[in-house]
């Protein structure tokens, strides 16, 4: 099995972790199967304890338009498929040049910008278990039932790429931290903001070593100076608890955490392990 050698303090966007061997997935691999597949680490918290690890291989890194359809392969880069929709004037797209990430990772995370989501204008998802249409796959706010990994994407092709959205986009990320972050450490809660919770229990600009809720917008985890694995947990479950003893909401983690002890259903970051 290939595989890559990776630095997570280089490349996970929180710069926090150490070197490790990542299995390459040219092709699906039951081998594989007790590896957790990462993108290009951009919602991840990378603990001291991981589990094996496996990328795709640049092989899914393509755009193509065949029959009036957007196909997209799940290795590629965010910043790729905004420049390619620009360059052709395709339409719908223009917020994924403001989230880092790559389209595997997006489509997993049913990542957005408020309103604006990977699925709005998804058709279907190829995986590792097959091809999967849009209306058999469970999606909401930062959350989809993928449980395999997605090899490409099919999204329906309009044309019109609007630079006054593209403006917008940019002014929406005008109050984001430039330190290091995974963005939004929590989902927000139904009818509340994550943020506002943080504050009202005392935690904007809470620094413990390098790791710091930002003074900018509280509900990114931002890695200050050098920040470590155990700093940006502790500072998760603190507010976890803080914000749960104060208001009975539990932050559910939008970042993932990938460390063998905080993870599955025993996961102390889970409320029913409160
Ligand atoms: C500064 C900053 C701002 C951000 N702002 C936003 C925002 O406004 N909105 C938003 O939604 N997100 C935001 N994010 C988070 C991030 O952009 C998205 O979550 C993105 O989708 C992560 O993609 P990735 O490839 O890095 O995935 P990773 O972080 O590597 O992985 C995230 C999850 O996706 C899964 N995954 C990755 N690839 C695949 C695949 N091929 N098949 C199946 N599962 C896969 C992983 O297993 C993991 O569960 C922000 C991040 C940063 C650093």
């Amino acid at each position: 099995m290939a595989t890559k050698s990776i630095n997570f303090s280089k490349f996970s966007s929180m710069k926090i972790g150490g070197v490790l061997d990542v299995a390459l997935l040219e092709m699906c691999d039951s081998t594989l199967e007790n590896h957790y597949l990462i993108g290009s680490c951009n919602n991840i918290l990378i603990g001291e304890q991981t589990p094996l690890l496996v990328v795709l291989s640049k092989k899914y890194d393509y755009i193509t338009i065949e029959e009036g359809v957007l196909k997209i392969g799940a290795a590629t880069p965010s910043g790729k498929i905004a420049s390619f929709c620009k360059k052709h004037n395709i339409a719908n797209f223009e917020f994924v040049s403001h989230l880092p990430g790559t389209l595997g990772g997006l489509i997993k995370m049913n990542a957005g910008l408020k309103e604006y989501e990977i699925f709005n204008h998804l058709i279907a998802i190829s995986t590792c278990q097959g091809v999967k249409q849009k209306n058999e796959i469970t999606f909401g706010y930062r959350y989809t039932d993928i449980f395999t990994t997605v090899l490409e994407a099919s999204f329906e092709l309009s044309y019109g790429y609007d630079l006054e959205k593209v403006a917008m986009f940019k002014k929406m990320r005008a109050n984001q931290p430039s330190a290091p972050s995974a963005g939004s450490c929590f989902k927000n809660p139904p009818g509340d903001y994550a943020g506002r919770l943080i504050e009202a229990v005392g935690l904007k600009g809470k620094r413990v070593g390098g790791m710091e809720f930002s003074t900018v917008h509280a509900n990114f985890l931002v890695n200050a100076d050098k920040g470590t694995f155990e700093e940006a947990i502790f500072l998760i479950q603190e507010a976890q608890k803080r914000v749960y003893e104060e208001f009975g909401i539990w932050l559910e983690c939008e970042i993932v955490v990938l460390d063998e002890r905080y993870m599955g259903a025993n996961s102390p970051l889970l409320k029913t392990h409160f």
